[in-house]
């Protein structure tokens, strides 16, 4: 077959959710939206809850309803996105808990759901979701009192640990919640490895769970073993792939791969990236097209029957780094053709 082989590993994924939680001195939830940072939702979730995870983060209602068929009644599901304009019956038919961004979305959630759980998103200096400081002064006393399962917000620069903005929104956070009775969250990957006074009650790593950046110490999660279809000679001079984009200086080999940006091997990292022959790196030449990639193997002591995209020799993050991006979009385009192998003891 030619299908290209994504393998999860969910021993690596636990691993790496156990090593965050050790370093968190508060309680560990994990982002799974995305569908699991592409990974699969359902079967990392599963995989989490059996290492102890009880509450979960997705970004909107839909993700929430899907995840909780997977995931059964038990753990607590909450969604960033809050609680929008006909989410109120899914919501309320998954036992879905929206962290509510605006005025408008309290009224909303209040009204529709009155005994419902729920908390609240505080902006504290990213300006991209939650209530600001003049509106949650409004509402926080009438809010408190209908005892929200948690208060969070967000930090904008939590991969660079000497960034003023981090101490600046930790600050704000402070400001706004010190003193409430609600258990406070700041925390993604980041944020827990700034320390523990952005730990709070609750710390939600996402990316670090499935071994990306920021998460220097991340187990690897995601390997891809990509199916040779065919190798050719070319002889010096000769042109390979779209817009003769590469010439060959030597007489080479040149294996045609079966996986391109159709599947998230976006085009931008053509001329960057590396393949492995069990221990041989292997150079992406010419093009990524549309479901094929063209590898110069000249140097790879036998013929390859597949060749290793990511794994052990190279992580999401240096695929990212060679096609100017990063690991969180790496891994959240990775394709749907892939045959996904989840891998545990
Ligand atoms: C995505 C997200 C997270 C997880 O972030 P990572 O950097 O992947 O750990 C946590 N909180 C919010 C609000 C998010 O949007």
């Amino acid at each position: 077959m030619a299908t290209a082989t994504l393998t999860i590993d969910l021993d690596a994924l636990t691993t790496n959710w156990r090593a965050l939680d050790a370093l968190s001195t508060a309680q560990t939830a994990a982002v799974v939206k995305a569908d699991g940072y592409g990974l699969g939702a359902d079967r990392v979730a599963r995989a989490l809850m059996r290492a102890g995870v009880t509450r979960f983060f997705v970004a909107v209602a839909e993700e929430g309803a899907e995840l909780r068929q997977a995931i059964g009644p038990k753990p607590e599901i909450n969604v960033f996105a809050g609680h929008m304009s006909g989410d109120t019956d899914m919501i309320s038919d998954m036992q879905l808990t929206p962290m509510l961004n605006s005025i408008d979305q309290i009224v909303r959630h209040l009204e529709a759901l009155p005994n419902h759980a729920f908390g609240i998103q505080l902006d504290t200096g990213m300006n991209r979701l939650g209530l600001e400081e003049p509106e949650w002064a409004a509402v926080a006393e009438t809010v408190l009192a209908r005892k929200p399962s948690l208060v969070m917000s967000h930090l904008a620069c939590a991969d660079e640990p000497e960034h003023p903005m981090n101490p600046q929104q930790l600050a704000t956070f402070k400001r706004l919640t010190d003193g409430i009775s609600v258990p406070r969250s700041l925390a993604a990957t980041g944020g827990i490895l700034l320390g523990s006074d952005y730990h709070f009650d609750l710390t939600r790593p996402g990316v670090g769970l499935y071994g990306g950046m920021p998460f220097v110490e991340a187990t690897p999660v995601v390997g891809l073993s990509v199916p040779v279809i065919q190798i050719r000679d070319v002889a010096a001079g000769e042109t390979v792939g779209y817009a003769n984009s590469w010439m060959a200086e030597r007489d080479s080999r040149v294996a045609t791969i079966s996986a391109g940006y159709a599947d998230g091997l976006i085009r931008a990292m053509s001329a960057g990236i590396d393949v492995f022959a069990e221990d041989t790196r292997c150079p992406v030449i010419g093009r990524v097209s549309m479901d094929l990639i063209t590898v110069d193997v000249t140097d790879a002591p036998q013929e390859p029957k597949t060749l290793e995209l990511l794994g052990q020799h190279q992580s999401v993050d240096s695929v990212a780094d060679a096609a100017g991006t990063i690991g969180y979009e790496i891994l959240t385009s990775l394709g749907a053709r892939y045959y996904r192998r989840y891998k545990s003891a």
